[in-house]
């Protein structure tokens, strides 16, 4: 066995202690890695691996960071997907018998990372906990650096929706067997898997320490009695937090549980379809709903604003409780503007409370927040002059704290340094014995500085200089050509080539005043920022309850910007089935769309007379686009915005679902068409009466007869099956299809306007209430510079086509009027059906490239 020295010992302990960490060891000025952990950290970090003598036989691997510098470092570890456990000297060495004492003070992980450098502003930084419970699964959420927790449960397959929501950078789950098959589906969904041992936490004992944690009376009070699955997951997370940071972490919220009774839920495929934050194809916020809806001013508004997009209202009184607010901003230019400009002075609360709960912030995180707090009386005093109820509550919400304020600014100086330990931090009159401590300081400093003229006359040596440096402390030197004149009160304490350095009793006995004063005085201005930092961390509170009423005040105020700029009215919201449209605009088309160019078009839906609408028309004609203005309308409406149309009347929705193409590339390893229908099954099987679907072709991804077939299926699902009644936006290719207008009462047909201008058409945008009868696919390949040849040909193709199916019986379905009569006619396949028809009906015209109409014609040809 290889013996190594007391310190490689010490390291191979604590290491014990912290295996899926990387160490960094703290020896002296640097943090020092061994063994694999060097010769991770050396090729991650770039840096150069040596090796040390640890008493064994082979050298150990070895590579070191300077400590100041050290953070750089582990955010690049952290990024990596590394976790990075902090060890310290936790004992003075110079005190130390034997070896320094060393521990672990923090293991720094993705989602607790703390350092704001790491975070986006308007981001939150989540990490996730999860456990099983009775088949369900109870999920925890938390940002850390705002002290957001965020609980929720859910079904087995809803786990990986559930996820997707929040995007954590870290996922912390149970090691039981269990859970390897669900943890084998999830993982793709973070950067750092963590997992870890939860059977210590049974689910008594969890409500107990949550109950201790956040001083609750009774878990109701939270609505989370009966809530076994999430309340442990709450507390499986704050024990990995508590765990990881060995602090007390006082800034965690209560948590608060997510439901989607009182929210509208839209599942992450719908997000992502609708660009709710952002783009599909850029990811990119910019084009986002939220893009256009931002109009925040801080960074807190910035975060709530998105959050109460991906999770809108379902309850009306609080949807019209925001919108009154909004109309009130809207209407009040003066104290709109008031606001935004009160808002211009306040920095990031919550992340700045963070900060001081954890123990990290400095001199300029207090001065941050004190003057964020001072715009505090004048924001209540507005908003308590405000009519709407919510604008009232907020700024009840608000207590003032200008003797936090007075406080820290009469404590802390201007332009504080970033460190804490090197004084400077603390402002003159704030302390009496500092003041007296910095008093005498200058004064030792004054008396030396008229030291040299004082000595210059006493001894007649005119070039005799007074100076300092860090070995030998305050000094006098007098060069070589002068030294025989220097008195015998004059000590040697150095000689030079060209001179002699000298002390005095005198100037010995000021300088150790001095030194003794600057000492105390760094000492005490520590002292007196940790104990200021204090008094600022008992009102965390009082400070979170401002912050989250600046968010929100934050976020109407943006809503009501946006509303004036953009034209926005006022919706009305009611509990009906109901969804009337008149004028819509798609927000975010319009608003990239040249001024006014935008085609405004209305909409009627409803459980009965206007359940489904089918919308025919050519590609580019504007079809998805209004579909999703549909479905973004209602959004803005249950989140409390006003909406781009010239009067909305909103049932409220229980859920959006989206099946809009494009998102291919979402589910790795599966084709177009599977994608499709695992989300059309998902849609099928969670819709509800109240709820709003958009299906844009649905189908596509297989033969024609295939995709009509289903198309045909579904429509007639969502009329006739037991929940039917969900509104529903349907875009087809399919003109067969739109002969189930006439047999289901509730399916109409709309189209989109086009004008034919001899072989050529113009997109009029505008959606009409009539099918298309036309597909217009060779005037859009025009459109798109197909060579003039190609089209010729293929109209002459499309010509024979169409002739040939004249002669031919119509393709579609008849529609089965109800689930009873499930004998419906087959007109498809009639008896004397002909090889060339079944042929000709076979061909996927929509998706034919020139190419194949000419080998598909040409075959055709040979069968005659
Ligand atoms: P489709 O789904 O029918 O293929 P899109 O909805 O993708 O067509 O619309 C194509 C383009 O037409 C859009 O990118 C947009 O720029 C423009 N467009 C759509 N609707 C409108 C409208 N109502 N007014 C003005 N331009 C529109």
């Amino acid at each position: 066995m290889a013996r190594y020295t007391p310190m490689i010992e010490q390291y191979l302990a604590v290491k014990q202690q912290a295996k899926d960490a990387l160490l960094f060891f703290r020896l002296g000025d640097f943090y020092e890695m061994f063994f694999e952990d060097a010769i991770t950290a050396a090729k991650e970090l770039e840096i150069t691996l040596t090796g040390r003598d640890g008493g064994a036989e082979e050298r150990i691997p070895m590579c070191g960071v300077p400590h100041h510098s050290s953070e750089m470092y582990i955010q690049r570890l952290i990024e990596k997907g590394y976790k990075v456990a902090i060890c310290e000297q936790v004992e003075d060495p110079s005190q130390a018998k034997g070896i320094v004492r060393r521990e672990i003070v923090r293991i720094v992980t993705p989602g607790t990372i703390m350092d704001s450098k790491n975070v986006q502003d308007k981001l939150n930084n989540y990490i996730a906990a999860l456990v099983l419970r009775e088949e369900q699964i109870g999920l925890a959420f938390c940002d850390i650096t705002t002290g957001e927790l965020f609980v929720n449960h859910c079904q087995v397959e809803s786990v990986w929706d559930e996820l997707q929501q929040f995007q954590p950078v870290e996922l912390v789950v149970p090691d039981g067997e269990e859970y390897a098959e669900l943890v084998e589906s999830i993982q793709n969904q973070t950067r750092c898997l963590v997992t870890r041992n939860e059977s210590v936490y049974s689910d008594t004992k969890a409500a107990e320490f949550l109950l201790k944690r956040f001083e609750l009376i009774s878990l109701e009070s939270i609505g989370l009695s009966e809530k076994k699955a999430p309340v442990t997951a709450a507390v499986f997370l704050i024990s990995y937090l508590e765990a990881t940071q060995k602090r007390s972490l006082s800034h965690l919220k209560k948590p608060v549980l997510l439901s989607g009774e009182t929210h509208l839920v839209i599942d992450s495929f719908s997000r992502r379809n609708l660009e709710l934050t952002e783009t599909i194809r850029e990811k990119s916020r910019h084009g986002s709903l939220l893009w256009l809806l931002d109009r925040t001013v801080t960074a807190m508004g910035g975060r709530l604003l998105k959050k109460w997009i991906e999770r809108p209202l379902a309850v009306r009184t609080q949807i019209e409780e925001r919108l009154q607010a909004v109309e009130e901003l809207v209407n009040e230019l003066l104290v709109r503007e008031d606001i935004r400009q009160m808002l211009q002075n306040v920095y990031d609360l919550e992340r700045l409370m963070g900060r001081v709960a954890y123990g990290s912030a400095n001199g300029r995180d207090l001065l941050a927040i004190s003057d964020s707090l001072a715009i505090l009386p004048e924001l209540r005093r507005r908003l308590l002059g405000c009519q709407s109820e919510l604008l009232q509550r907020i700024g009840e919400q608000i207590r003032e704290m200008n003797e936090t304020v007075d406080l820290v600014r009469s404590a802390i100086v201007d332009e504080p340094p970033v460190g804490l330990r090197d004084g400077g931090l603390i402002r003159e009159g704030f302390d009496e014995y500092l003041d007296r401590l910095k008093s005498a300081s200058r004064e030792g400093k004054q008396w030396i500085a008229q030291l040299e003229q004082q000595e210059r006359e006493k001894t007649g040596i005119k070039s005799l200089k007074v100076g300092f440096n860090k070995v030998f402390g305050y000094y006098l030197e007098v060069t070589k050509a002068n030294t025989h004149l220097v008195p015998d009160y004059f000590e040697r304490k150095q000689t030079l080539a060209n001179g002699e350095r000298y002390v005095t009793p005198d100037l010995k006995e000021k300088e150790a005043l001095i030194l003794e004063a600057e000492d105390k005085m760094t000492e005490l201005e520590y002292e007196l920022f940790i104990q200021l930092r204090d008094r600022v961390a008992a009102e965390l509170p009082d400070i979170q309850l401002a912050a989250e009423a600046i968010a929100q005040i934050d976020s109407l105020q943006s809503l009501a910007t946006v509303a004036v700029e953009r034209r926005f009215t006022k919706p009305v919201i009611t509990e009906s089935d109901r969804l009337v449209i008149v004028e819509g605009r798609h927000p975010v088309v319009e608003a990239v769309l040249k001024r006014d160019t935008f085609v405004p078009n209305d909409t009627e839906l409803d459980c009965k007379n206007n359940q489904i609408a089918l919308i025919t028309g050519p590609n580019m004609a504007g079809k998805s686009t209004y579909m999703r203005q549909v479905a973004l309308l209602v959004i803005m409406a249950q989140i409390g915005s006003f909406v781009s149309a010239a009067r909305a009347e909103v049932g409220i929705v229980d859920r959006v679902f989206t099946r809009i193409g494009a998102s291919d590339d979402l589910a790795g390893g599966h084709s177009t068409f599977m994608v499709e229908m695992v989300e059309l099954a998902n849609i099928l099987h969670y819709a509800t009466r109240k709820s709003l679907i958009i299906l844009d072709e649905i189908g596509r991804g297989t033969s024609t007869f295939d995709g009509i077939s289903i198309a045909q299926a579904v429509v007639e699902f969502l009329h006739q099956s037991p929940t039917a009644g969900a509104k529903t936006l349907f875009a087809t290719h399919y003109h067969e299809l739109t002969e189930l207008a006439d047999r289901l009462p509730g399916v109409n047909n709309y189209s989109t306007l086009v004008e034919e201008k001899g072989d050529s058409i113009i997109f009029l945008h505008k959606i009409v209430s009539q099918p298309a009868d036309r597909s217009y696919g060779i005037q859009v390949a025009k459109l798109a510079g197909l060579p003039p040849q190609v089209l010729q040909r293929a109209n002459e193709i499309l010509h024979v086509l169409e002739n040939l199916s004249d002669a031919k019986q119509q393709v579609a379905i008849e529609p089965e009027l109800s689930s009873e009569s499930a004998t419906s006619q087959l007109s498809l396949f009639d008896e004397q059906s002909h090889p060339l028809v079944e042929e000709i009906k076979s061909i996927d015209l929509m998706n034919l490239t020139p190419i194949e109409a000419l080998t598909t014609l040409h075959r055709l040809q040979k069968m005659v």
